[in-house]
C-alpha cells in the first residue's frame, strides 16, 4: 500500500448567486446583443486525455485479455462531446461569477423558469449555459480529430467517490504517476489519447455581450498576452482528473458575428476577443487569479497513483 498523498486538487468557495432578469427574454434587448461563432483548437497538454464511452470492452491483443473502457468515438474517430466541453467550461464560468452550481449543493441552484413567468431571475452561469425549463445560449459541437489519433491502453488506479463537498473542486496540472510494474488489483485500464493530439470545434453563442464574451474566454482558460489570448492554464475535461488526466488548452482561431441585416456571418478580427477579455462582466476577481495560480501545468509535481488525502 503506498502511503497517502496530497490531493491533487483545489476548492474554490462558492458565494451566493446573484440572479438577474434574463437577458434577451425581452424583445427589446436583442438590438445591442451579438451572436458570436468561435472556432477552437483543443491541444492534450497533460499526459492523457480519457473520454469514457460509459461501457467495458475487452482487448485480446498481446496473450491475455485485458479489460478496458474505450474513448468515445464517432464515426471510428475519437471525438470529444460538446456536452464534455460544456460541463467542463461551466464550472469554471460558475466558479468565476456568483453563481449556483449545476450539481446539487449549496447553495441551492436555481428555481425551474415556467412558460407563464414574466420576469425569471437566473444566475449569470444559468442564463448563459441553461437552467431547468430555459436551454441557454450557447452550443459546443463535438470536437473533432485535427489527424489521426493513436489511442494506447492506459492503466491507472481506482477512483472512489468523493465524501465530501467545500464548494467547488478543480483537479490541478500535475505530471502523471504511472502505475507500478504488475499491478492489477485496485488498477484498470482506459483508452487514451496521448499529449499533442488536437482536435477543433466550434462555440456558438446567441445574444451575448462583450462583457459576457470576456466572462466565458476566462472560462475558457484564457488570458491576454501582448496581442492575443493565449492559454493561461489547461481546463480538465473527461475522466481520471484525479489521475491527472485530461488537461488541454483551448486556442481561439476564427471568430465571426452574426450580421442580421445581411442574414450572413461576418468575420471578425481574432483581436476582438482581447477587448473582450480585459471587461468581463461578472468577474470575480478574487477567484479568477488564484486559480489561474494554482491551476497552470506543474510538470514538476506527479500525480497521487493511489488513494490520497484532502490535507486543506
Ligand atoms: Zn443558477
Amino acid at each position: 500500500m503506498e502511503q497517502e498523498a496530497q490531493a491533487p486538487f483545489v476548492w474554490v468557495e462558492i458565494r451566493n448567486p446573484q440572479r438577474s432578469e434574463i437577458s434577451g427574454w425581452h424583445d427589446r434587448f436583442q438590438g445591442e446583443r451579438i451572436t458570436v461563432r468561435l472556432d477552437v483548437e483543443i491541444k492534450v497538454v497533460s499526459e492523457y486525455l480519457h473520454i469514457g464511452s460509459g461501457m467495458l470492452r475487452v482487448d485480446e491483443t498481446g496473450g491475455h485479455p485485458r479489460t478496458y473502457i474505450p474513448f468515445v468515438r464517432r464515426n471510428g474517430q475519437p471525438v470529444i462531446p460538446g456536452s464534455s466541453l460544456k460541463g467542463a467550461i461551466r464550472a469554471l464560468a460558475e466558479a468565476l461569477s456568483a453563481s449556483c452550481l449545476l450539481f446539487p449543493g449549496n447553495p441551492p441552484p436555481c428555481p425551474p423558469v415556467r412558460p407563464e413567468a414574466h420576469s425569471p431571475h437566473l444566475c449569470p452561469a444559468c442564463q448563459l449555459f441553461g437552467g431547468v425549463g430555459y436551454r441557454g445560449r450557447i452550443l459546443f459541437e463535438d470536437a473533432m480529430p485535427l489527424k489521426p489519433v493513436s489511442l494506447r491502453l492506459v492503466l491507472i488506479g481506482d477512483l472512489w467517490q468523493p465524501r465530501r463537498s467545500r464548494g467547488r473542486k478543480f483537479y490541478r496540472n500535475l505530471a502523471f504517476h504511472p502505475a507500478p510494474e504488475g499491478a492489477a488489483r485496485n488498477f484498470h485500464y482506459v483508452e487514451a489519447v496521448p499529449r499533442g493530439a488536437r482536435f477543433r470545434t466550434r462555440i456558438r453563442v446567441e445574444n451575448t455581450t462583450s462583457g459576457e464574451m470576456g466572462w466565458l474566454l476566462r472560462a475558457l482558460g484564457l488570458e491576454a498576452r501582448a496581442q492575443e489570448l493565449a492559454p493561461a492554464f489547461p481546463i480538465k475535461i473527461g475522466g481520471a482528473r484525479p489521475r491527472c488526466m485530461g488537461g488541454v488548452e483551448i486556442r481561439p482561431v476564427e471568430l465571426a458575428i452574426w450580421d442580421s441585416a445581411r442574414l450572413s456571418w461576418r468575420t471578425e478580427p481574432i483581436g476582438t476577443l482581447g477587448a473582450w477579455w480585459h471587461q468581463p462582466q461578472w468577474l470575480r476577481e478574487d477567484v479568477w487569479d488564484p486559480l489561474r495560480r494554482e491551476l497552470r501545468m506543474r510538470g514538476d509535481e506527479t500525480c497521487p497513483r493511489g488513494p490520497y488525502r484532502d490535507l486543506r
